[in-house]
């Protein structure tokens, strides 16, 4: 292969932390790899293979279009200006343009987060303007409601564990106030898992990360309604282009989806399966003890759960780190002396090589 970590001076990175963004999110199938493979050795009409494959997914994933974006920070800017310029072609070339009066997006205060960049920068890229509903603590529908005007383009609902999670509206809630008012509702639901819920549930678009739960390529999309999603789909003219997406990662994503759909996400029983024997072998090394837990969250996701004696737990995890492979682990509870293993991207190899490495470290 004539790309490798050494050619650049690169550190491998073995990610048992989960799912980082700043580790490169995910890795994908070898399906996937063929599929961006086919999309790298070809040639396509671009915006035939926008449509063909958004009536393709639209299918899988019942709804009427879906439009592939470059990553689901793309889907929140493509979706405002969708619902802001609906189909104006005028829009399009200026959307920032000061004539525009109709361009206030409704969003519960306590949404108005950081996840790597802010919600309301990828708002106003978009050519929106971010309106607060509610406090920090508390959004309910009548916060939501006050807030419309006849400049209302959109309420948009972040749903993820970075926002504040108590004495928020449901996505229900703020599904029945956007029809009440007939304005667009927008979910984001970056890192979510279930593809069908919100769309289900009456949300207009709904936005997903490809490198998250779906574990594709760098991509996003938007999923929903028409007109909406079409009207995202011809801002590639305009503001999109800056985040275009290549016609590998199309393909690439595509087949990312549909496997997802076919097989979810690892099975529960799969990772105790795996974990089994290297809880045993972290077992063997002196100085620390290793168990299976749940994620405390309740998902199917399980962990090894590693005690270290006799050493503060940063230290293990500042050395994990420092040499090549680099170890990333989870470390919630390191203040507890207890460091995590993710291994939904851990293979076996890379679980070998991590018991090599902590028992040079605690010998
Ligand atoms: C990760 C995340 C995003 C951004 O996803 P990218 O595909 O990395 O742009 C947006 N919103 C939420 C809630 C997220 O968790």
């Amino acid at each position: 292969m004539s790309v490798n970590y050494d050619k650049f001076k690169l550190k491998e990175v073995i990610n048992a932390s989960g799912k980082m963004t700043i580790l490169g999110v995910s890795k994908v199938s070898k399906a996937v790899l063929e599929a961006q493979q086919f999309g790298g050795e070809h040639f396509f009409e671009m915006s035939d293979l926008s449509e063909k494959i958004g009536e393709y997914l639209a299918k899988l994933l019942s709804v009427d279009d879906v439009q592939i974006v470059s990553s689901a920070s793309a889907g929140i800017t493509q979706s405002v200006a969708a619902v802001i310029g609906k189909g104006s072609l005028m829009h399009v070339y200026h959307p920032y343009s000061d004539r525009i009066k109709q361009k206030e997006i409704i969003l519960p205060k306590g949404h108005n987060v950081d996840y790597g960049t802010s919600v309301e920068l990828m708002v106003q890229q978009g050519g929106g303007q971010v309106i607060e509903a509610g406090y920090a603590n508390m959004c309910t529908p009548e916060h939501i409601e006050m807030c419309v005007t006849e400049n209302t383009a959109a309420i948009l609902y972040i749903k993820s564990h970075h926002t504040v999670q108590k004495s928020m509206l449901t996505v229900e809630e703020a599904v029945f106030v956007a029809k009440k008012h007939g304005v667009p509702l927008i979910v984001d639901a970056a890192a979510e898992e279930n593809l069908f819920k919100y769309t289900k549930l009456g949300a207009d678009l709904v936005i997903y990360s490809g490198a998250k739960a779906i574990e594709g390529p760098s991509a996003g999309m938007v999923i929903g309604k028409k007109p909406y999603i079409p009207w995202a789909r011809l801002q590639a003219k305009g503001l999109g282009r800056s985040m275009k997406i290549g016609k590998e990662n199309i393909l690439g994503f595509t087949q990312a989806v549909e496997d997802y759909l076919k097989n979810g996400s690892e099975p529960g029983e799969s990772m105790k399966k795996r974990l089994v024997p290297f809880i045993d072998e972290l077992n063997k090394i002196d100085h620390l003890e290793a168990k299976m837990v749940q994620d405390p969250a309740g998902r199917e996701i399980y962990r090894a759960s590693v005690k270290i004696m006799d050493q503060p737990a940063i230290e293990v995890i500042t050395a994990l780190k420092e040499k090549n492979p680099a170890i990333y682990t989870r470390d919630y509870q390191a203040n507890h002396g207890i460091i995590e293993f993710d291994i939904r991207a851990v293979n076996d190899e890379e679980m070998k090589k991590i018991i090599v490495r902590l028992k040079e470290i605690m010998a």
